[in-house]
């Protein structure tokens, strides 16, 4: 049924493709949207607009920057020795925000699922190989607990353990499934320290 201008309909539609955002929540959003000046609108517009535009991949862990490396990989106090393996940016976010984590990251951008026919090339697992050729001593693997985690990680542990670099994986107590953004920083820690050997 059409209630709104067409103009309202498209907006509507365009947030409730957005994740988490149902019909209803975008409805309200496009009527909250419209109750606000102009000047907040078009500075909402160039902040995405602006981020889609400058926000690359980090030459050498992947992740989300605007820079040629991002501020984790050129900082030279970080453990570059230590490569910690996630799926997503959010997750690198998760393990940064504990505070405690020194080394460095690879952001695989997905995982292997051959349910969905995401295979290895899929996913940013030649570049983690590329990097193994610097002085890397340990890669910690730190994919989800869900079947296409777990099948990335033993994927992971195969390719690189005849190198003889020391690969692990992050301790269970992560909810099966759960994706590591939603999990509170002390499981993450505890975690981490409870990495077992591949
Ligand atoms: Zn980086």
């Amino acid at each position: 049924m059409d209630f709104y201008s067409g103009h309202i309909n498209k907006l509507i539609d365009e947030l409730a493709k957005l994740p988490g955002i149902g019909s209803k929540s975008a409805g309200r959003l496009a009527f909250h949207l419209m109750g606000l000046p102009k000047e907040r609108i078009e500075r909402l517009a160039k902040a995405i607009t602006e981020a889609k535009e400058h926000v690359r991949y980090c030459g050498q862990c992947h992740t989300l920057t605007d820079r040629e490396l991002c501020p984790i990989c050129s900082n030279p106090k970080r453990d570059a020795r230590t490569i910690m393996v996630v799926e997503t940016p959010r997750d690198l976010a998760a393990y940064e925000k504990t505070g405690r984590y020194e080394g460095v990251y690879h952001v695989l951008h997905g995982a292997i699922s051959p349910m969905l026919g995401i295979g290895p090339g899929d996913i940013k697992l030649k570049e983690l190989i590329q990097r193994l050729q610097d002085e890397v001593e340990e890669v910690i693997i730190a994919t989800n607990s869900s079947l296409e985690g777990e099948t990335t990680a033993m994927y992971i542990s195969k390719l690189i353990k005849p190198s003889g670099i020391r690969v692990t994986r992050i301790a269970s107590g992560v909810p099966v499934g759960g994706d590591l953004e939603y999990i509170d920083e002390v499981t993450l820690l505890r975690a981490l320290e409870g990495r077992t050997e591949l």
